[in-house]
This record gives C-alpha cells, sequence and structure tokens, in this order.
C-alpha cells in the first residue's frame, strides 16, 4: 500500500514539475519572442533589416578544467589558442548602433583567465552595453570580484553543476567545490554589502546524462539542493539547462545527449538572432562553434552590420530554408535542427511549432 502511494505521489509531482515547466517555457517564449526574427525567418529572409538581437565575443578559448561534457574540456578542439584584443572589442562595440538583448563575454573558455577581463568589462560599460560573463568561478577571488564588479559588469552566470561534492567535481573536473561555493558567496556578499541589483546573478546547472541515456533524474530535486547553497543572497536565477552533443562533437561520450538526427528538419532561428566572434574576431555559426568550424566574417575586415548580411550569412540563411544545411559543417549534426528535441526541451517545441504555423 506503502509502495503503491509512493509512485503515485512521485508519478504525481513529476506531473506538476512538467506542467510548471511548460507553462514558464510557453510563457518566456511569448514573451522573448523577437517579432522582427520570427517575421524574417518565417517569411524566409536572408537579408535581415534589424541587428542582431544577441552578440558573443569571446575573452579566450582557454580554459583550466577538464569538464568531460565540454568539447574544451574534452580536449576536442583544435583551433589555435588565445587571448581577444582590446582593439578587436573595440571595434565591436564601437560600430554597434542598436542595443543587442544581450552581449556576451563569454564562449569557448574561461573568460576570467583574461589578463584584462576587466578592462574588457570596462570597455562594454564606457560604450553604454551591458556586458555578461559566464564562469565556472574557480578564479573569482575576491580581489577579481571587486575588480570585475567596478568595471562595470552588468550580469554574471555561474556554471555549477551536480547535486554533491562528487557530482559536482565528476562534471566540473578540475574544480574544488568548496572552494567554488566559498568564490560565489563572496561575490554574492559584495554585490548585498553595496545594496545594488547589479550584477545581476544566475546560478545555472547542467542537466548531465547518467550512462543509460536519458535515464534522467527530476530536475527539481538538484534545484531544491541547489537554491539551498545560496539562501538569502542575492541570487536573480536558478537555471536548468540539458546538456547537449555540441552538434554531434560530443556525441557517443559519457553525459551528454546524443544529437537527434532523425525525423524531418526545420530552421534554426540562430543565423536569424546571434552574432559569434572568437577570440581572434573572426564571425563563427554560433556559440556552439568552438572550433570555428565556418567561419561567416571577419570584424577586422568588415563593418558589424556588414557582417551580418555579407554573402556568407546570406548563404548561412538560405541553406537552413533549403534543407541544405550539409554545407555548413557544425550544423549538420546539431539537434537544433532535427524534429525531434527531448521531451523536456518545452522551448524548442514551442519555437517549432511556431514556425510551422507561421506565426
Ligand atoms: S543548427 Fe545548431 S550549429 Fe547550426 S546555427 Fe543552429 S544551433 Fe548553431
Amino acid at each position: 500500500m506503502c509502495i503503491m502511494a509512493n509512485y503515485f505521489k512521485t508519478k504525481l509531482r513529476n506531473a506538476l514539475w512538467k506542467a510548471q515547466h511548460f507553462t514558464r517555457a510557453v510563457k518566456k517564449n511569448l514573451k522573448d519572442r523577437d517579432r522582427s526574427l520570427v517575421k524574417a525567418r518565417n517569411r524566409r529572409k536572408t537579408v535581415l533589416d534589424y541587428g542582431p538581437i544577441n552578440i558573443f565575443v569571446d575573452p579566450t578559448n582557454v580554459c583550466n578544467l577538464k569538464c568531460p561534457m565540454c568539447p574544451t574540456g574534452a580536449g576536442l578542439t583544435k583551433s589555435e589558442k588565445g587571448f581577444l584584443d582590446h582593439a578587436v572589442l573595440i571595434k565591436v562595440v564601437s560600430e554597434l548602433k542598436h542595443t543587442p538583448k544581450t552581449f556576451g563575454l563569454w564562449l569557448a573558455g574561461e573568460p576570467l583567465l583574461h589578463p584584462q577581463i576587466d578592462g574588457l568589462i570596462r570597455i562594454c560599460a564606457q560604450h553604454g552595453i551591458k556586458a555578461t560573463l559566464h564562469t565556472n568561478a574557480t578564479k573569482l577571488t575576491p580581489e577579481m570580484s571587486e575588480k570585475i564588479i567596478n568595471a562595470g559588469l552588468y550580469e554574471i552566470s555561474f556554471s555549477f553543476d551536480g547535486r554533491t561534492v562528487q557530482e559536482y567535481e565528476m562534471l566540473r573536473t578540475g574544480a574544488d567545490f568548496s572552494k567554488v561555493v566559498d568564490n560565489i558567496c563572496a561575490f554574492l556578499r559584495m554585490k548585498q554589502k553595496r545594496c545594488s541589483p547589479l550584477p545581476r546573478a544566475t546560478v545555472q546547472n547542467i542537466e548531465a546524462y547518467e550512462k543509460g541515456r536519458h535515464n534522467r533524474r527530476p530536475l527539481y530535486e538538484k534545484r531544491e539542493l541547489l537554491e539551498e547553497k545560496f539562501r538569502d543572497l542575492p541570487v536573480d536565477e536558478f537555471k536548468t539547462i540539458l546538456a547537449h552533443a555540441w552538434s554531434g562533437v560530443m556525441d557517443g561520450t559519457e553525459y551528454v545527449s546524443p544529437s537527434h538526427c532523425k525525423g524531418k528538419r526545420w530552421v534554426c532561428d540562430v543565423p536569424y538572432r546571434d552574432l559569434t566572434f572568437n577570440w581572434k574576431g573572426e564571425a563563427v555559426t554560433c556559440c556552439g562553434d568552438l572550433d570555428n568550424a565556418n567561419i561567416l566574417g571577419d570584424i577586422k575586415k568588415e563593418n558589424l552590420y556588414e557582417i551580418w548580411n555579407n554573402a556568407n550569412f546570406q548563404r548561412f540563411r538560405a541553406a537552413m530554408h533549403r534543407d541544405e544545411i550539409e554545407k555548413f559543417a557544425l550544423c549538420k549534426d546539431c539537434e537544433r535542427i532535427w524534429a525531434d528535441p527531448h521531451p523536456l526541451d518545452y522551448e524548442l517545441r514551442l519555437e517549432m511549432l511556431r514556425y510551422k504555423l507561421r506565426v
């Protein structure tokens, strides 16, 4: 009797969690969708009359961890390692004539390893741009926290995976759990002392797969434990994202979902939304392109808006619509363009429905 009761209780709890997650995804989708993007993509335009909605500029593709679910950490990237030059960032921000929704100073490595990361943030702040960082927080010493807050950082997101010390240290190989928790807490206390809502702080947890694939644990357990760690500290958002196969690069490795590559293909909205630069200033496919699979432009040679609508970008968007994506190495194995997303990826499912209905 007791076993049955527990069984139904778990079923009900899972159903409630899914319903909540779905409602959140619907609301977020309706709120976040940019009308220009939806119109342009649904009308199959290849030249866009609006600027990139999100921009990413990579400070460095060097990382100090060996995370098994990341191509950089797993040692699967072959591109030259290096650090962003200030001049490249200055060119990007001084050419910007609109305000992007996100301006991310991160991509293929750990941004806090850049020796002048505070200088890069300051350049953005001086141009009125809200810079965001995504970090593993291993290098977030109190001095570093002070430097980046003073430089005018708008938002910081911490990669914090796993429910226990063992899980964390397995997923974030090379990081010390207690040290990272201390670093994040010290940063948050510093923010609290300043009585300022900025920088916004997000704690992000990757929902890694267990060896059995798709044998997932319920996410809410993780979230509760995660929230407990930072109780009473000013975290603006706790976010859980699904580990993915990085366009097939991580296929066959543990902890990531295999890329689906089956069913019908649809059109990825990333070429309509994001402009991503590697540390050299070359425009690459998207924030999943950690190894420069497709170079679409170079900010050192072209203006930012020229790149956004250059011949490469037009070909890229057209290929999406013509189902000729084989021409773009990274996209052909990307789970995002296959009409078979994970059942819990409600946002992508909704987006596909909107594309189908052209709304
Ligand atoms: S299909 Fe995948 S790899 Fe290609 S742009 Fe979209 S998200 Fe990036």
